[in-house]
């Protein structure tokens, strides 16, 4: 088969395949961007399944542009608890605020317009446009290159070459952007897996170049991951008579915006009280003395594993000094403010000792 017969047969065959499927995907249908660019963020390293109900809460809290612009960080952040990256829903918001500022409420359809915006980066820009604008732009993601790295067969590709390889298949059907990238993604979310491909379920079957030459496997060539180091920190469950101390995780850094203990990194458990003593002395002004082990949790973030120990502790004294970020707060209000996932054991433990 050569070379253009390859792009034109793709290009039918995803196009008849997406045509006569109808996979569940949140914003699938719709036409309105403002979903579109919602169900993009949040699909963003999360799989699909998990996405669906937070889509369609969120769309229900904040169901325009404008009632997300409107809506404080912290509303937004609790819609988002959980679903993880939360400097996304930071971004989300922003990019709210300025399309209702510069674009009159209007998601632009240009991509470098779109990529001006915060959180939105080739991918979801090419998404958008192609999706919601009908503009032949690549969207290019881990799932979608390795899909074009397979069907041409390319063992070593550079981003130029798959760009380049996507808009060929876009240049074949100029008014299909959207379904052609979709089915692309599809291909790659369900079938065309990095180790366990479904080559005789796929539409590109027949003219894929690395099925044809038994390269699959090899197809991008896989990078060896880093290993994720171990990480430990103390936090510390400050009381204050019937009120709990805490703080606001800076914005855009892991876990931006949301509440948490105060903790600080350490190499060895039996330094945890100590440390958390000093650190919260210097940092937020507060005295306390650190009592028993709470909780230990263990979380995997994308980059390292973390063992948190989690204390008891009673102020003795001293007050804060930055006025937002922080507050003392009633355990019964727990449950209404945005936390780690790592956290909500213990809230739950908390809460519960509170009722009982
Ligand atoms: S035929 Fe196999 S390797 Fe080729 S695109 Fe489909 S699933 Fe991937």
């Amino acid at each position: 088969m050569s070379d253009p017969e390859i792009h034109h047969r793709a290009v039918e065959s995803l196009l008849e395949w997406f045509d006569s499927r109808n996979r569940d995907v949140p914003s699938r249908g719709s036409e309105d961007p403002y979903a579109i660019l919602v169900a993009e963020i949040m699909a963003q390293q999360t799989r699909i399944a998990t996405v669906r109900p937070y889509f369609r809460k969120f769309l229900e809290l904040f169901p325009t542009v404008e009632a997300l612009a409107d809506a404080e960080i912290d509303q937004v952040l609790k819609a988002w608890e959980g679903l993880g990256y939360y400097a996304r829903a930071e971004n989300l918001h922003k990019t709210a605020e300025l399309v209702v500022s510069r674009h009159q409420g209007s998601i632009p359809s240009d991509v470098e317009a779109l990529r001006a915006l915060p959180g939105i980066g080739p991918y979801t820009a090419g998404a958008l446009a192609s999706i919601a604008f009908g503009q032949p732009e690549p969207a290019l993601d881990g799932n979608t290159r390795r899909v074009l790295a397979r069907l041409f067969d390319l063992e070593k590709p550079k981003a130029r070459d798959l760009e380049n390889a996507a808009r060929e298949l876009l240049a074949i059907s100029p008014h299909h952007p959207g379904a052609l990238n979709q089915a692309l993604m599809d291909v790659g979310s369900t079938i065309c897996l990095p180790r366990h491909p479904s080559c005789e379920q796929c539409p590109l079957n027949d003219p894929c170049l690395a099925r044809a030459r038994n390269t699959v496997a090899d197809r991008p060539a896989p990078k060896p991951l880093p290993p994720k180091p171990d990480r430990h920190a103390a936090a510390a469950v400050i009381r204050k008579d019937e009120l709990l101390f805490l703080w606001k995780r800076p914005s855009g850094g892991l876990l931006g915006g949301l509440w948490d203990f105060p903790h600080v990194a350490i190499e060895n458990p039996k330094e945890a009280a100590a440390a958390l003593e000093a650190t919260i002395k210097s940092e937020w002004g507060l005295s306390i003395s650190v009592g028993k082990k709470l909780q230990s949790v263990r979380h995997v973030f994308s980059h390292f594993r973390l063992q948190l120990e989690l204390h008891e502790a009673r102020w003795e004294g001293g007050a804060p000094q930055h006025e937002d970020l922080w507050q003392w707060a009633r355990i019964e209000d727990l449950p209404n403010l945005a936390f780690p996932v790592a956290q909500h054991p213990l809230i739950s433990d908390l809460v519960g000792t509170r009722r009982s």
